[in-house]
């Protein structure tokens, strides 16, 4: 595989999610054939789906990797796996959620695989770190990103403060 640059969706809202996601974002850089090459700051967002659950914190890693699109699938799944991740309830709680939002310039459309990710347009909490790694990001088959964060409220989102990769 040629080197390509992916762009990785975080989300927790258990169990301590701003260290959730910071350790994701460290274990992401470890995986086999792929380095970090930037990161966004972490954000908070209010639940889609059920309300009766603690906000999310996010935030968006891009990596440059020679992994084919399946096996950093299957490597996000283990990163996923050993934050406890039990999938119970659809849009509800997790200790740590990882979605392949875009994989180069590549679309592809199968049961287990959809990229880009079908839900980049309409969440804030993915389109703004996105736009802060690269404002001028085109996203296959949906558009500028700076053209869908206009379309899109930052209502129930915030940046959080911290300095990355700061003590929790
Ligand atoms: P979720 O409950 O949101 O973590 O969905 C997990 C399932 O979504 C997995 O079984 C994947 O096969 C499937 N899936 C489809 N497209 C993607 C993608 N772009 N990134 C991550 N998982 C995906």
């Amino acid at each position: 595989m040629p080197e390509v640059v992916a762009y990785i969706g975080l989300g927790s809202n258990l169990e301590n999610p701003q260290m959730q996601v910071e350790s994701a974002i460290d274990e992401l850089a470890g995986l086999p054939e792929t380095a970090l090459r930037s990161r966004s700051s972490l954000y908070r967002s209010a639940p889609m789906g059920p309300q009766d659950q603690p906000d999310f914190v996010n935030a968006v890693a891009c990596l440059e990797t020679t992994l084919p699109p399946q096996a950093l699938l299957q490597g996000l799944q283990a990163i996923e796996q050993r934050h406890g991740r039990v999938r119970a309830q659809h849009w509800g709680p997790r200790t740590l959620d990882l979605d392949i939002l875009l994989y180069g310039q590549y679309m592809i459309d199968t049961e287990q695989l959809k990229i880009p990710h079908p839900g980049i347009a309409q969440r804030n909490f993915v389109l703004y770190p996105l736009a802060e790694i690269d404002s001028r990001l085109d996203i296959p088959g949906m558009g500028k990103v700076q053209e869908l964060l206009a379309q899109r409220s930052a209502a129930g989102l915030t940046r959080l403060e911290q300095t990355p990769g700061a003590a929790q």
